[in-house]
C-alpha cells in the first residue's frame, strides 16, 4: 500500500485559521486553558472532524476524542494527540501543531478513501501547558488515570474560577468515559522547542525519551538593615548571597557538556526596597538531565555549592527537593517504527531526546507511546515569535500518516 500524501497547503491554512482564537498583536498566541478562545479553538477542530464522518467525545476533564472508525471493530484504537491551550502570550504551534497534523491526518485518510484496521482517535488534551490550572498535563493525566476528576474540577485558576466551571462555560465539560485499555498505542507530533533540528538541518526528530527534572526550593536567610547606616564589612546580605548561588547553579549545568540543563528562573526577594539591605531571599533551582546519575552528582555539586554560600557570606541556607520527574523512556518498537517511517518518507532524521514535558510523558503509563519532532526556527518556543514553516509542518504530518499507517498494517 502507497501511504497517501499529505495536503500541505491545507495544512498551513488549518494552523493559520486556528491560531485567530487567542491571537495577539505580536503574532504569538494568548490561549489559556478552558478559557473562551480555548472552546472556539475546539469547535474549529470538532467541526472540521464532524464533516469527515469522526465520532465525538468529550470527558470529564473536558479531553476531546475525536475518531475515525476502522474496520476490524476488535482491534484497540490507535491514539493521536497534542494540546490546544498556550502559555500566555505563547506561540501559534506548541501543541496546536500536533492537533493539526492529526486533524490532517483523519482529512488524508477521507479524501483518499483509506481504510485502516484499528479506528484512529484524535486528542485534544485539556491543559497541558498549566498556566491557568495546575498542574501542568492535566487532561493527559487524568486519562492516565493520575487523579480523579473531582480532584481536578475544583482546582482554581488566579482569579478564583474553578476548571469545572470555566468548562462547562465553553461546553467541554464531558461525561463520556474514555479509557486508555481502549487504546493500542499513542503518537504525539509536537515541535521541538529546541535549536537541534534546525541546527543540524534535518526534518524529524526520532524522540527516544523525556529527560529527567528536579526543581529545589532555596531559602537563603541574611539580616535586612538601612542600606544608608549599616556597614558593607559586616553585613549579611541575602541577596548577595543569592547571586554567587545563582552563578554555581550555572556552573552546574556546564560542568555537564551539552546535557546538563541547570536555571535559577524565579527569585523574590524581601522585603525588595531600595533602601533596605535585602534580609531573604527564596529562589527555585532546575535540573534537567536524561541520566539519573548525572542528576545525583548536580544535586550533589548544589549542596557542595549551598553549603559554600552559606559559609562565605554567613546567611542561613535552606533547601527543599520539591519535584523528582524521572526520565520517561518511549516505547522501542514505537521509536524504530518513526525512525523507519522517517526513511520510508524520504526524510532526514535523528534520534533525540526532549528537553521538555509533554503530554506523552503521562501517557507512558498506561499504553506504549512516542513522540515525533519538527524543527522550530531557532528553538524559541512559549514565546509569541515561535515559528515554524509550512514545509517543515508538511514533513511531520507526512512522518506521522507513514508511522501511523505502518503500525495499523502490522
Ligand atoms: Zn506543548
Amino acid at each position: 500500500m502507497t501511504t497517501p500524501l499529505i495536503n500541505s497547503a491545507r495544512l498551513w491554512k488549518s494552523l493559520d485559521e486556528i491560531s485567530v482564537y487567542g491571537a495577539t498583536p505580536a503574532g504569538g498566541l494568548h490561549r489559556l486553558a478552558a478559557s473562551k478562545e480555548d472552546g472556539q479553538a475546539r469547535d474549529y477542530v470538532v467541526a472540521a472532524a464532524r464533516e469527515l464522518g469522526c465520532t465525538i467525545r468529550i470527558d470529564a476533564l473536558g479531553n476531546t476524542f475525536m475518531r475515525w472508525a476502522g474496520t476490524d471493530s476488535s482491534a484497540k484504537t490507535i491514539l493521536i494527540g497534542s494540546h490546544l491551550d498556550s502559555q500566555p502570550l505563547g506561540g501559534k504551534y506548541d501543541g496546536i501543531y500536533g492537533v493539526m497534523a492529526g486533524l490532517e491526518l483523519l482529512r488524508i485518510l477521507h479524501e483518499s478513501k483509506t481504510e485502516t484496521k484499528h479506528a484512529i482517535e484524535v486528542a485534544v488534551w485539556t491543559n497541558e501547558e498549566g498556566a491557568r490550572f495546575a498542574p501542568a498535563m492535566m487532561g493527559a493525566a487524568y486519562f492516565a488515570g493520575k487523579f480523579t476528576a473531582e480532584e481536578l474540577l475544583v482546582r482554581k485558576d488566579v482569579d478564583g474560577v474553578q476548571l469545572g466551571k470555566s468548562l462547562t462555560e465553553i461546553g467541554y465539560a464531558g461525561t463520556d468515559k474514555v479509557s486508555p485499555v481502549e487504546h493500542q498505542a499513542y503518537f504525539e507530533i509536537h515541535i521541538e522547542q529546541g535549536p537541534i533540528l534546525q541546527d543540524e538541518n534535518l526534518q524529524i526528530g526520532v524522540v527516544t525519551l523525556v529527560q529527567g527534572m528536579r526543581w529545589f526550593r532555596v531559602g537563603i536567610t541574611g539580616q535586612a538593615g538601612h542600606t544608608g547606616t549599616y556597614p558593607m564589612e559586616t553585613r549579611r546580605d541575602a541577596l548577595v548571597a543569592a547571586s554567587h548561588l545563582i552563578k554555581a547553579v550555572q556552573q552546574i549545568g556546564l560542568d555537564q557538556p551539552l546535557t546538563g540543563r541547570a536555571t535559577v528562573g524565579h527569585i523574590v526577594v524581601t522585603p525588595n526596597s531600595p533602601n533596605v539591605i535585602p534580609g531573604h531571599v527564596e529562589l527555585m533551582v532546575e535540573f534537567r538531565n536524561p541520566e539519573i546519575a548525572v542528576l545525583d552528582v548536580m544535586t550533589a555539586s548544589l549542596n557542595q555549592a549551598l553549603k559554600e554560600t552559606a559559609d562565605k557570606y554567613g546567611v542561613e541556607v535552606e533547601s527543599r527537593q520539591e519535584l523528582d520527574s524521572a526520565t520517561i523512556n518511549f516505547t522501542q518498537e514505537l521509536v524504530d517504527l518513526v525512525e523507519q517511517a522517517a526513511a520510508s518518507c524520504g526524510k532526514t532524521s535523528k534520534r533525540m531526546i526532549s528537553g521538555a514535558g509533554h503530554d506523552a510523558c503521562q501517557l507512558t503509563s498506561v499504553m506504549p507511546t512516542t513522540m515525533i519532532f519538527i524543527p522550530c526556527d531557532k528553538g524559541i518556543s512559549h514565546a509569541e515569535n515561535e515559528s515554524i514553516t509550512q514545509e517543515w509542518a508538511a514533513d511531520g504530518a507526512q512522518v506521522l500518516v507513514e508511522t501511523v499507517l505502518a503500525f495499523d498494517s502490522k
